[in-house]
């Protein structure tokens, strides 16, 4: 929807190298956090000065984003996890707080390992 595309861009979301989350909208922040669950809507919508609703979907499009690409051998098994953004080849980082991996890549992007592909 047009109205939700346009939203969500006023929301944006950065990881630090400390793998610290933070919120931007123009030239306020927030965070950082350690988890995309510890950002409660409310607080980071006040601290921005947005809607809850623009959080929601910047957050949404995030976590989007963030997924690794899966990849799968001849017989379906998973092979290994490329990264979204740059597409190196992606390795452990961390498991955070509530039960999601990390992964990172060699350029220092995170992902998160898809639930799906746990073996
Ligand atoms: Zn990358």
């Amino acid at each position: 929807m047009m109205v939700g595309e346009f939203e969500h861009k006023k929301v944006t979301i950065e990881i630090d190298p400390n793998g610290g989350i933070w919120f931007r909208a123009e030239d306020k922040k927030a965070g950082p956090f350690d988890s995309l669950t510890d950002a409660k809507l409310g607080v980071v919508a006040k601290e921005l000065g947005v809607s809850e609703k623009d959080v929601l979907l910047a957050k949404c499009k995030f976590r989007e984003q963030m997924t690794a690409k899966v990849e799968y051998d001849n017989l379906g098994l998973v092979k290994g996890y490329k990264c979204p953004i740059c597409g190196s080849e992606l390795k452990f980082s961390h498991q955070d707080d509530i039960g999601n991996v990390w992964l990172k890549c060699e350029k220092g992007h995170y992902a998160r390992k898809p639930a799906f592909g746990a073996s």
